[in-house]
């Protein structure tokens, strides 16, 4: 089991990845199954406890995903950020999705596979390669406190509407100096056919909260961000990060995070200070950066990654491998090296130069796959 820490949308930091292997997964234990579910009168999001049983020396359990099933995530969890994943995800076919040889697959890329610490999820469907299919669905994992599923019924999706809650910390910006960029944000989205309804700001006092770590088992942004709706996606505008995240634009708290679930893993980070010139934000850049980020916590990941040798899963984006266009040969490909191949992209790993930003280039556009993600998501409408 591999661990990869996500961070994302950064002017000058690579993007870090730590790997380690965990062994042993022998305590026995079942987890006992609560239910509780949307205030929603047409029950089309809940989120319930999975029973777990210790067979072979993996947790197993299983749950049944409705003929009108439109998504869901399945969450395990691990207290004191212990090191947790999925062994398997086996769909009603009996497909595992976290076999490597199985198509299409999510080995290696989604949290649940690549292991995490305290929180490791799935999502289906994360490209339109998968489908969330009716039946009987199964899983083994490593050792886990409890695993929960957030599903999606109703309807197929043809369009959608996802609720939005922001947040602010710190003292130097008020809620007021966020509406240029939440309109920024929202006319990105409304653009790619996705219609956002944003909810009032809410200001964060306490000032513990001003400057936080991008690490999401960090106590105090743990604290920060299980403060986050469990109807929303939920966007942190911090005054700053504190410490070597100093200069990072923003960073969600995984590909995807959760969703429904009071946690340390249910919202997104974006620094005010990495957007402003004295005290003035930048709305075009910041707008682009909370598009960016929540696109991450639904889902999506970068279109191509930094060293240009790793893209998305999603089969419509544009790619600028480094093979064709790392130009001055530095093993990083900016904006400007990939303009036309996915510079544009909501997703890029990397904003425009300033440069590039004065002459107006934008990062506003999401494919119709990447789209239809979004429309899918178990938190969309
Ligand atoms: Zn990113």
């Amino acid at each position: 089991m591999k661990i990869k820490l996500f961070l994302c949308r950064t002017a000058f930091f690579l993007l870090s990845a730590s790997l380690f292997t965990v062994s042993g997964c022998s305590k026995k234990e079942t987890s006992t199954a609560t239910t509780s579910s949307s205030d929603n009168s047409t029950p089309t999001f809940a989120v319930s406890e999975i029973n777990q049983t210790l067979e072979d020396g993996y947790y197993t359990g299983s749950f049944v995903v409705p003929s009108d099933g439109v998504s869901f995530i399945l969450s395990v969890f691990k207290d004191n950020n212990g090191s947790t994943a999925f062994y398997t995800l086996i769909d009603p076919d009996g497909t595992d999705l976290l076999n490597s040889s199985s198509t299409p697959t999510l080995s290696g890329v989604s949290s649940g596979s690549l292991g995490a610490y305290g929180y490791a999820n799935i999502l289906v469907p994360q490209s339109p390669s998968f489908s969330v299919k009716a039946g009987t669905w199964s899983f083994k994992a490593y050792s886990n406190d409890r695993v929960k599923l957030a599903l999606r019924s109703g309807t197929a999706p043809t369009s959608a509407t996802i609720v939005v809650q922001p947040y602010i910390t710190g003292t130097t910006w008020a809620a007021d100096d966020l509406s240029a960029t939440l309109s920024v944000m929202s006319s990105i989205y409304s653009a790619n056919g996705i219609i956002l309804s944003v909810n009032s700001t809410i200001t964060i006092s306490d000032s513990q909260f001003a400057a936080v770590s991008g690490t999401f088992t960090d106590p105090t942004t743990s604290a920060l961000v299980t403060q986050g709706s469990t109807a929303a996606v939920n966007l942190f505008f911090i005054e700053d990060y504190s410490g070597s995240w100093s200069g990072i634009l923003g960073n969600a708290a995984g590909i995807p995070g959760s969703m429904g679930i009071a946690n340390a893993w249910n919202g997104v980070l974006n620094s005010l200070s990495a957007h402003a010139s004295g005290t003035t934000l930048d709305a075009q850049l910041l707008g682009e950066t909370a598009a960016h980020e929540m696109g991450h916590q639904l889902g999506l990941f970068h279109t191509t990654e930094q060293s240009g040798t790793e893209f998305d899963i999603i089969t419509d984006t544009a790619e600028c491998p480094k093979s064709s266009w790392d130009n001055d040969s530095n093993g990083q490909m900016t904006a400007e090296e990939c303009e036309g191949y996915g510079a544009e992209n909501v997703m890029f790993w990397t904003a425009w130069s300033s440069t590039s930003r004065s002459a107006g280039k934008k990062q506003e556009t999401l494919s119709s796959y990447q789209q239809q993600v979004l429309k899918y998501s178990p938190l969309a409408k």
